[in-house]
């Protein structure tokens, strides 16, 4: 199964290199993103990436986005990796098993 995550969601320039500093350029969503595909569960694969939405996607993405950190499990004292919305709180993948 794929998984898609938002990591960011951010106004960009369109031709940033080859319009610099033109009031006509115009500026667009970009949406930032992670695809887990885990139908291998010990291998995941891990893609990232980038597309472009309309204002009310970027809208609604940016409430959905995911935190890329370190976490510690006070419960079996491990630190691990995660994806989460909440930035201090991470399910432990040695718990929630
Ligand atoms: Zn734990």
């Amino acid at each position: 199964m794929i998984k898609k995550y938002t990591l960011s969601v951010s106004k960009t320039y369109r031709n940033r290199s080859a319009k610099r500093h033109r009031a006509s350029t115009k500026k667009v969503w970009v949406r930032y993103f992670v695809e887990v595909d885990d139908w291998d569960e010990e291998h995941p694969e891990v893609k990232f990436g980038q597309e472009r939405v309309n204002f009310f996607q970027a809208m609604y993405y940016k409430t959905q986005k995911y935190h890329r950190c370190h976490y510690y499990c006070f419960e079996c004292e491990n630190v691990f990796f995660a994806l989460s919305k909440n930035k201090n709180k991470a399910d432990c993948p040695n718990c929630s098993e």
